[in-house]
Protein backbone atom coordinates (compact mmCIF):
# COMPACT_ATOMS: atom_id res chain seq x y z
CA UNK A 1 0.00 0.00 0.00
CA UNK A 2 1.38 3.14 -0.91
CA UNK A 3 0.16 6.78 0.62
CA UNK A 4 0.57 10.52 0.17
CA UNK A 5 0.28 13.25 3.11
CA UNK A 6 -1.13 16.85 2.11
CA UNK A 7 -0.51 19.12 5.47
CA UNK A 8 -2.89 22.48 4.86
CA UNK A 9 -2.05 25.43 6.46
CA UNK A 10 -0.35 29.07 5.95
CA UNK A 11 0.93 28.57 9.09
CA UNK A 12 3.62 26.30 8.03
CA UNK A 13 4.47 27.86 4.51
CA UNK A 14 5.62 30.84 6.61
CA UNK A 15 7.61 28.97 9.46
CA UNK A 16 5.60 29.82 12.08
CA UNK A 17 4.30 25.45 12.72
CA UNK A 18 6.42 23.01 12.16
CA UNK A 19 5.11 20.25 10.29
CA UNK A 20 4.83 18.02 13.27
CA UNK A 21 2.04 16.36 12.34
CA UNK A 22 3.97 14.97 8.65
CA UNK A 23 6.73 13.68 10.26
CA UNK A 24 4.40 11.62 13.09
CA UNK A 25 2.37 10.29 10.45
CA UNK A 26 4.93 9.43 8.08
CA UNK A 27 6.19 7.22 11.33
CA UNK A 28 3.36 5.84 11.59
CA UNK A 29 2.61 4.70 8.82
CA UNK A 30 6.22 3.30 7.71
CA UNK A 31 5.75 1.29 10.85
CA UNK A 32 2.34 -0.08 9.49
CA UNK A 33 4.52 -1.14 6.46
CA UNK A 34 2.46 1.65 4.11
CA UNK A 35 5.21 3.23 1.65
CA UNK A 36 4.68 7.38 2.11
CA UNK A 37 5.31 8.50 -1.40
CA UNK A 38 4.14 12.19 -1.26
CA UNK A 39 5.11 14.88 1.94
CA UNK A 40 2.88 18.39 0.35
CA UNK A 41 2.38 21.28 2.39
CA UNK A 42 -0.47 23.62 0.96
CA UNK A 43 -2.12 26.70 2.07
CA UNK A 44 -5.55 27.66 3.35
CA UNK A 45 -6.98 27.58 0.02
CA UNK A 46 -9.55 25.52 -1.68
CA UNK A 47 -7.96 25.26 -5.19
CA UNK A 48 -4.58 24.36 -4.10
CA UNK A 49 -5.97 21.47 -1.46
CA UNK A 50 -8.87 20.54 -4.19
CA UNK A 51 -5.53 19.80 -6.84
CA UNK A 52 -3.37 17.87 -5.07
CA UNK A 53 -5.68 15.83 -3.49
CA UNK A 54 -7.01 15.22 -6.68
CA UNK A 55 -3.42 14.00 -8.32
CA UNK A 56 -2.85 12.20 -5.00
CA UNK A 57 -6.18 9.75 -4.93
CA UNK A 58 -5.77 9.19 -8.57
CA UNK A 59 -2.01 8.33 -8.31
CA UNK A 60 -1.83 6.70 -4.97
CA UNK A 61 -3.96 4.06 -2.59
CA UNK A 62 -4.68 6.64 0.22
CA UNK A 63 -4.48 10.36 1.35
CA UNK A 64 -4.25 11.55 4.74
CA UNK A 65 -5.12 15.37 4.61
CA UNK A 66 -4.68 17.41 7.80
CA UNK A 67 -5.10 21.18 8.91
CA UNK A 68 -8.16 23.22 8.50
CA UNK A 69 -11.05 21.48 9.65
CA UNK A 70 -12.18 23.95 12.13
CA UNK A 71 -15.28 26.64 11.61
CA UNK A 72 -12.94 29.46 11.06
CA UNK A 73 -13.36 31.57 7.55
CA UNK A 74 -9.58 29.88 7.09
CA UNK A 75 -10.87 26.78 7.35
CA UNK A 76 -11.45 25.04 4.23
CA UNK A 77 -10.17 22.19 3.97
CA UNK A 78 -13.36 20.09 4.35
CA UNK A 79 -14.84 22.42 1.21
CA UNK A 80 -11.83 21.94 -0.77
CA UNK A 81 -12.15 18.22 -0.25
CA UNK A 82 -16.03 18.15 -1.67
CA UNK A 83 -15.00 19.93 -4.39
CA UNK A 84 -12.24 17.03 -5.11
CA UNK A 85 -14.71 14.56 -5.30
CA UNK A 86 -17.02 16.59 -6.92
CA UNK A 87 -19.64 16.56 -3.67
CA UNK A 88 -21.50 19.06 -2.11
CA UNK A 89 -20.52 19.88 1.13
CA UNK A 90 -23.74 19.19 4.08
CA UNK A 91 -24.95 18.87 6.92
CA UNK A 92 -23.99 15.59 8.95
CA UNK A 93 -26.53 13.60 11.47
CA UNK A 94 -24.00 11.29 12.04
CA UNK A 95 -21.51 14.24 13.52
CA UNK A 96 -24.12 16.55 14.58
CA UNK A 97 -25.61 13.59 17.08
CA UNK A 98 -21.89 12.49 18.23
CA UNK A 99 -20.91 15.64 18.84
CA UNK A 100 -25.22 16.23 20.82
CA UNK A 101 -24.15 13.02 22.72
CA UNK A 102 -21.29 14.63 23.99
CA UNK A 103 -22.92 17.87 25.38
CA UNK A 104 -22.47 19.92 22.27
CA UNK A 105 -25.81 21.37 21.16
CA UNK A 106 -26.34 22.60 17.65
CA UNK A 107 -26.49 26.30 19.17
CA UNK A 108 -23.30 25.69 20.91
CA UNK A 109 -21.24 25.08 17.71
CA UNK A 110 -21.10 26.82 14.38
CA UNK A 111 -23.52 25.30 12.02
CA UNK A 112 -20.33 24.84 9.59
CA UNK A 113 -18.45 22.05 12.08
CA UNK A 114 -20.59 19.22 11.10
CA UNK A 115 -20.62 20.65 7.24
CA UNK A 116 -19.06 17.40 5.43
CA UNK A 117 -18.31 16.23 1.87
CA UNK A 118 -22.06 14.10 1.03
CA UNK A 119 -21.91 10.15 1.54
CA UNK A 120 -18.64 10.71 3.55
CA UNK A 121 -17.78 8.48 6.47
CA UNK A 122 -17.59 11.06 9.23
CA UNK A 123 -14.80 10.58 12.05
CA UNK A 124 -14.82 11.42 15.40
CA UNK A 125 -12.84 13.93 17.27
CA UNK A 126 -12.16 12.44 20.47
CA UNK A 127 -9.77 15.14 21.57
CA UNK A 128 -11.34 18.40 19.92
CA UNK A 129 -14.80 18.97 17.92
CA UNK A 130 -14.45 19.66 14.72
CA UNK A 131 -15.24 16.10 13.00
CA UNK A 132 -12.98 14.45 10.21
CA UNK A 133 -14.29 12.35 7.28
CA UNK A 134 -13.46 9.44 4.99
CA UNK A 135 -14.40 10.44 1.39
CA UNK A 136 -13.62 7.18 -0.96
CA UNK A 137 -9.74 6.67 -0.11
CA UNK A 138 -9.25 10.01 1.46
CA UNK A 139 -8.83 10.78 4.95
CA UNK A 140 -9.13 14.00 6.22
CA UNK A 141 -8.33 14.83 10.03
CA UNK A 142 -7.73 17.72 12.62
CA UNK A 143 -4.30 20.22 12.34
CA UNK A 144 -4.23 20.10 15.98
CA UNK A 145 -1.54 17.33 16.71
CA UNK A 146 -3.11 15.53 19.71
CA UNK A 147 -6.44 15.82 17.81
CA UNK A 148 -4.96 14.07 14.70
CA UNK A 149 -3.37 11.49 16.46
CA UNK A 150 -6.11 10.61 18.69
CA UNK A 151 -8.44 10.41 15.31
CA UNK A 152 -5.59 8.98 13.17
CA UNK A 153 -5.81 5.55 15.90
CA UNK A 154 -9.36 4.88 14.61
CA UNK A 155 -8.18 4.55 11.29
CA UNK A 156 -5.04 2.92 11.64
CA UNK A 157 -6.37 -0.83 11.10
CA UNK A 158 -7.31 0.32 7.33
CA UNK A 159 -3.31 1.19 6.70
CA UNK A 160 -1.61 -2.08 6.05
CA UNK A 161 1.68 -2.63 4.07
CA UNK A 162 4.06 -4.96 3.40
CA UNK A 163 6.32 -5.18 7.13
CA UNK A 164 10.02 -4.55 6.29
CA UNK A 165 12.88 -5.14 9.13
CA UNK A 166 15.67 -2.73 9.43
CA UNK A 167 19.50 -2.56 10.82
CA UNK A 168 21.47 0.20 11.69
CA UNK A 169 25.53 0.18 11.32
CA UNK A 170 27.07 3.63 12.26
CA UNK A 171 30.49 3.85 10.43
CA UNK A 172 32.96 5.81 11.07
CA UNK A 173 34.22 6.96 7.61
CA UNK A 174 33.60 9.53 4.99
CA UNK A 175 30.34 8.49 3.22
CA UNK A 176 32.15 9.18 -0.21
CA UNK A 177 34.39 5.79 0.64
CA UNK A 178 31.47 4.28 1.41
CA UNK A 179 29.96 4.00 -1.86
CA UNK A 180 31.06 1.42 -3.86
CA UNK A 181 30.72 -1.02 -0.73
CA UNK A 182 26.68 0.11 -0.88
CA UNK A 183 26.80 -0.97 -4.63
CA UNK A 184 28.39 -4.52 -3.95
CA UNK A 185 25.89 -4.70 -0.84
CA UNK A 186 23.45 -4.45 -2.50
CA UNK A 187 24.37 -7.12 -5.44
CA UNK A 188 24.89 -9.68 -2.33
CA UNK A 189 21.91 -9.00 -0.18
CA UNK A 190 17.90 -8.07 -1.47
CA UNK A 191 18.22 -4.51 1.11
CA UNK A 192 17.33 -1.42 0.17
CA UNK A 193 20.30 0.84 1.93
CA UNK A 194 20.02 4.62 3.26
CA UNK A 195 23.18 6.50 4.68
CA UNK A 196 22.49 9.80 6.72
CA UNK A 197 26.01 11.60 7.45
CA UNK A 198 26.13 13.10 10.45
CA UNK A 199 28.74 12.43 12.83
CA UNK A 200 29.48 9.64 11.48
CA UNK A 201 27.27 8.08 8.74
CA UNK A 202 24.14 6.14 9.94
CA UNK A 203 23.68 3.26 7.53
CA UNK A 204 20.56 2.24 7.54
CA UNK A 205 19.47 -1.18 6.00
CA UNK A 206 15.88 -2.55 5.39
CA UNK A 207 14.97 -6.01 4.13
CA UNK A 208 11.75 -7.80 3.91
CA UNK A 209 13.03 -10.23 6.48
CA UNK A 210 15.13 -9.82 9.57
CA UNK A 211 16.97 -12.44 8.72
CA UNK A 212 18.45 -10.49 5.44
CA UNK A 213 18.87 -7.36 7.33
CA UNK A 214 20.93 -8.64 9.80
CA UNK A 215 22.90 -10.78 7.55
CA UNK A 216 23.77 -7.61 5.13
CA UNK A 217 24.20 -5.70 8.38
CA UNK A 218 27.39 -8.10 9.13
CA UNK A 219 28.17 -8.19 5.91
CA UNK A 220 28.79 -4.22 6.38
CA UNK A 221 30.01 -4.51 9.65
CA UNK A 222 32.36 -6.92 8.67
CA UNK A 223 33.89 -4.52 6.22
CA UNK A 224 33.86 -1.31 7.89
CA UNK A 225 35.37 1.27 10.70
CA UNK A 226 32.75 1.30 13.30
CA UNK A 227 31.92 3.95 15.40
CA UNK A 228 33.33 2.80 19.03
CA UNK A 229 29.57 2.08 20.83
CA UNK A 230 30.69 3.49 24.16
CA UNK A 231 30.97 7.05 23.32
P1 LIG B 1 -9.44 23.41 14.87
O1 LIG B 1 -10.57 22.46 14.72
O2 LIG B 1 -8.94 23.50 16.29
O3 LIG B 1 -9.67 24.77 14.23
P2 LIG B 1 -7.96 22.65 12.56
O4 LIG B 1 -8.15 21.27 12.10
O5 LIG B 1 -8.70 23.72 11.83
O6 LIG B 1 -8.22 22.76 14.10
P3 LIG B 1 -5.68 24.19 12.02
O7 LIG B 1 -6.53 25.40 12.23
O8 LIG B 1 -5.13 24.00 10.68
O9 LIG B 1 -6.45 22.91 12.46
O10 LIG B 1 -4.49 24.17 13.05
C1 LIG B 1 -4.73 24.13 14.44
C2 LIG B 1 -3.40 24.14 15.18
O11 LIG B 1 -2.71 22.93 14.90
C3 LIG B 1 -2.50 25.28 14.74
O12 LIG B 1 -2.23 26.12 15.83
C4 LIG B 1 -1.23 24.66 14.27
O13 LIG B 1 -0.15 25.15 15.03
C5 LIG B 1 -1.38 23.17 14.55
N1 LIG B 1 -1.05 22.47 13.32
C6 LIG B 1 -1.72 22.51 12.14
N2 LIG B 1 -1.13 21.76 11.21
C7 LIG B 1 -0.04 21.22 11.79
C8 LIG B 1 1.01 20.35 11.36
N3 LIG B 1 1.02 19.87 10.10
N4 LIG B 1 1.96 20.00 12.23
C9 LIG B 1 1.94 20.48 13.49
N5 LIG B 1 0.99 21.30 13.98
C10 LIG B 1 0.02 21.68 13.16
MG1 LIG C 1 -5.77 26.48 9.86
Amino acid sequence: MDAAIVTVGDELLVGDTENTNATWLCGRLDARGVTVRRVTVVPDEIAEIARVINEYHAEYDAVIVTGGLGPTHDDVTMEAVAAAFGRDLVANDEAADWLAERGYSADDLVAETTHLPADCRPLPNEAGVAPGAVVESAYVLPGVPAEMEAMFELIADEFEGTQTHTVTVDVDEPESELLERFTELQEAFDVSVGSYPGESVRVKITATTADEAERAAEWVRERSELTDPEN
